[in-house]
């Protein structure tokens, strides 16, 4: 199965679609209209020269990528189910890379409820709910892990009403990045478990569940292998790289099938103003993709 999406985050109307030497930018070209291209033209060539690639090739492309792919999801497990291999189109890393791992995310709100008293009078009386807050932001900061490519963000947090009352409530929201399921598992445990340090205060834990994560399973680097072996006969120079963003790539090798993303366009800046396909380089990837099918 061949994967794309055809939504940009551009606005209609918001660039204009201009080429400049061997730079062409445009809402969307790099990110990924190109891969889009690429895959309807590696398909043309089989049935322009005649070629019998030896297997189905069917493409999904959707059109809410960019926001989550929330409609589209069951159709694209329910199209990618019994394949063999996903290829996405997605552009490749600016450096030429292919993408055999992507990061999941997550996010979670959390809730402390303590016990308003005013502050002068009845201190001793409060449970102070931004007190809480303050020694559970130190222990998830630190869940962390750079080398296992796990990051923790608190990055908002409120709680209170006046100064002069001890604080009733306060409500924190965290963002998770994971390389791993078990790094997912992981910092889920710890935030659900964590146990409350000011006596009396009580907590909430809301789970947002995010994309899982494109872990570098042996098939997908099976397929790497494969547009590895092809690339160096087509003399196009590039490597594996695990990337921080997600795609329909996470959903797909999380079932457990083959999954190989980056194989469209070369290019920069995706999701900014500054957005181009580099067009000599268009060609040869597009040839990278038509000639690994027939090995996988
Ligand atoms: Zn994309």
């Amino acid at each position: 199965m061949i994967v794309g999406h055809y939504d940009t985050v551009h606005p209609i109307g918001a660039l204009p679609y201009v080429a400049e030497g061997n730079k062409l930018r445009g809402p969307g070209v790099y990110d990924m209209k190109s891969g889009l291209i690429s895959a309807i033209w590696a398909i043309k060539a089989y049935q322009d020269l005649g070629i019998d690639p030896g297997k189905k090739i069917v493409c999904v492309f959707n059109g809410d990528e960019e926001t989550g792919s929330k409609d589209s999801t069951d159709i694209i497990k329910e199209n990618v189910k019994d394949a063999k291999a996903a290829l996405v189109t997605e552009p490749c890393v600016a450096n030429g890379n292919l993408k055999t791992g992507r990061k999941g995310n997550m996010k979670f709100t959390v809730t402390i409820h303590g016990k308003a008293a005013h502050a002068g009078n009845a201190h001793q009386d409060g449970i102070n709910a931004l007190e809480e807050m303050a020694h559970e932001i130190l222990f998830i900061q630190k869940l962390t892990n750079y080398e296992a490519g796990t990051t923790v963000n608190v990055g908002v947090a409120k709680g209170g009403t006046k100064v002069n009352v001890v604080p009733d409530t306060a409500v924190f929201n965290v963002d998770c990045r994971f390389k791993s399921m078990t790094e997912r598992q992981r910092v889920i445990d710890a935030i659900h478990n964590l146990e409350t340090v000011v006596p009396g205060a009580t907590r909430e834990v809301e789970f947002i569940d995010g994309k899982l994560p494109m872990e570098e399973t042996e098939g997908n680097m099976a397929l790497f292998a494969i547009a590895k072996a092809s690339g160096e006969k087509l003399g196009i120079q590039f490597t594996s790289q695990f990337v921080g963003g997600g795609s329909d790539g996470n959903t797909i090798s999380a079932m457990g099938i083959p999954t190989l993303d980056g194989l469209g366009a070369s290019g920069d800046h995706a999701h900014s103003p500054e957005e181009y396909i580099l067009i000599d380089e268009l060609i040869p990837r597009m040839a990278l993709l038509a000639s690994m099918i027939p090995n996988i």
